[in-house]
């Protein structure tokens, strides 16, 4: 069963979350009845007022890593505490900002990894046939 904490629940309820994650709450819930019970939990938490989200995101983004952060993070560039405090933040607190930016930075990624390789692609073509040439010089 797909585990889910309070906090993303709370978000799911907010409509705060990424797409990919609605609808992977969304596929839990119609599937465990833990979960729908959580959830309702977490709605009459709220009816209580006991559960200010926003107070809670203002909160929690205020220790938010910041794009660049992220950005290291994904090239696993921090020294392992800070590695692990995102982790954390991104996994465990399931940040929906942070883990919207995360998927953002690793599409341009994929994508400047595309780029590189058909530009590599052309380069070694074009100095093929310049070898090619240099080889043969009698080759027009
Ligand atoms: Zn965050």
């Amino acid at each position: 069963m797909a585990e889910f904490t309070r906090e993303q629940l709370h978000a799911y309820l907010d409509d705060a979350l990424a797409e990919a994650e609605m609808a992977r709450v969304e596929q839990a819930l119609r599937e465990s009845d833990a979960l729908r019970r959580a959830l309702r939990q977490a709605m009459q938490e709220r009816d209580r007022g006991e559960h200010s989200l926003g107070a809670i995101w203002r909160r929690e983004r205020l220790t938010c890593p910041t794009r660049e952060n992220l950005s290291s993070y994904l090239f696993q560039v921090h020294d392992e505490a800070r590695q692990e405090y995102i982790d954390f933040h991104l996994q465990t607190v399931g940040c929906p900002y942070c883990v919207a930016n995360l998927a953002d930075l690793r599409a341009r990624q994929k994508e400047t990894e595309g780029q590189a390789k058909e530009r590599r692609k052309r380069f070694f073509a074009s100095s093929a046939s310049y070898l090619q040439v240099c080889r043969d010089p009698k080759k027009p």
